[in-house]
């Protein structure tokens, strides 16, 4: 067989599952316009460009806002490692999966690492955060706003008031609120906040949107040893970004195309409007859902409206009903992480597969799906309730 040259031949999905999520055809083809330098004057205009659009969807004033090369994870890392030196005291809020990331990155680079944990599905309560920074100074608070292993959403501004009383700094995880979900950086005055790309962005993966407030690059110039990273090394990265140019790396030319192109979607459509479509369509999602038989895990009022939670059935097989999804209609739906695996379908409605159809869909699939396997509901239920939450 040829296999050297020729279609790639990727079939179409409907994504649906924790990320990535769908990508809008003026991304795809804006990732097609011709390459040029990285330092070319056309491409520094659209840096400055994409750190204006940066600034608009983070909601923040903050100088330092671009979008560092890698996935969201590299986002993460470079907030903690920006700010954390070995023997550092950091507190983070563990209540899932990306909490977990949270502690094990803090750790490798040396943090005195202090866990204030919830169970999985719940909030982290922000008294225990004060209390632990009470009992014991810490230089960094760390949170995930919307915990994508259990579609949990949780309250930042608490959190930032107990960080502001203790001269903390706080790290806020954002890559499955920001483009769903309100992520006002600033009127929280979180410190460093990250995201990803193909979340609620709907770009494809490849970059790390952070934003950096003036207290955190002062406590990385305190700093008394390096950063531990020389990639990710803030100062040297914001020195290419700002007037300086300087070269650090070869900026990922065509995702920074794509990522200024979804991020004028975002603007064109509007925040606002933006937020209350994935309130909208999550709403009814959980409505159908919940019509069909099924628990949502994330109590009220804490669900993200990007990503919905709801426990497996007893006696439902996991694996074959997402192969169903993906095999019979092309469709993807998460499974659970950690202690969850098999135990919960994760669904996100993020960005551009955040539509009416999908959610329709969805319902509609997993309702066949579920009956296969000897589900008892009414027929249509799903739809029927998400049409009514609709209407
Ligand atoms: C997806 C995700 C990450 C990691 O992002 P990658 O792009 O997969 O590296 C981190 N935190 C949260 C909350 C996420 O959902």
């Amino acid at each position: 067989m040829e296999t050297s040259r020729g279609d790639l031949n990727i079939p179409f999905r409907t994504l649906l599952g924790p990320g990535p999520s769908n990508v809008h055809p003026r991304v795809l083809r804006a990732a097609t316009t011709p390459v040029v330098g990285h330092l070319d004057p056309r491409f520094l205009e659209l840096m400055d460009e994409t750190m204006g659009l940066l600034r608009f969807v983070f909601q923040t004033r903050n100088t330092i806002t671009l979008a560092i090369p890698g996935t969201g994870s590299a986002g993460m890392e470079a907030a903690l490692v920006n700010l954390i030196e070995p023997g550092d005291g950091i507190i983070v809020g563990v209540n899932g999966y990306f909490g977990e990331r949270l502690c094990e990155m803090a750790s490798r680079h040396g943090a005195e690492l202090r866990r204030v944990e919830a169970p999985w599905g719940q909030i982290i309560d922000p008294d225990q955060i004060e209390r632990a920074l009470a009992q014991r100074r810490a230089k960094v608070v760390a949170v995930v706003h919307a915990e994508t292993s259990t579609g949990v959403l949780q309250p930042i501004t608490p959190i930032a008031e107990a960080c502001n009383r203790h001269g903390a700094l706080l790290v806020v995880d954002a890559v499955t609120s920001l483009g769903g979900s309100p992520v006002p950086v600033d009127d929280w005055g979180a410190d460093v906040s990250f995201s990803c790309t193909q979340k609620g962005l709907s770009c494809p993966p490849g970059l790390a949107p952070i934003t950096v407030s003036e207290r955190a690059v002062a406590a990385a110039h305190a700093r008394r040893s390096p950063i531990q990273s020389w990639y990710l090394d803030l100062s040297l990265i914001t020195k290419y970004w700002d007037s300086n140019r300087v070269y650090h790396h070869t900026a990922p030319i065509t995702m920074l195309y794509a990522l200024r192109e979804a991020l004028c979607l975002v603007r064109e459509e509007g925040l606002e409007p933006r937020w209350s479509r994935h309130q909208r369509l999550s709403h009814a999602l959980i409505a159908g859902l919940t019509a069909l038989g099924l628990k949502i895990l994330a109590p009220e009022p804490h669900r993200a409206p990007t990503l919905t939670v709801a426990r497996i059935p007893e006696g439902i097989k996991d694996l074959e009903v997402r192969k169903a999804l993906l095999s019979e209609h092309s469709l993807e739906i998460g499974g659970g992480l950690g202690p969850l695996k098999g135990q919960v379908w994760r669904i996100g409605l993020m960005g551009e597969s955040c539509t009416q159809a999908n959610v329709l869909l969805v319902l509609s699939v997993l309702e066949s799906a579920l009956a296969r396997q000897g589900w008892k509901c009414e027929k249509g239920a799903g739809v029927v309730a998400a049409v009514k939450a609709l209407a």
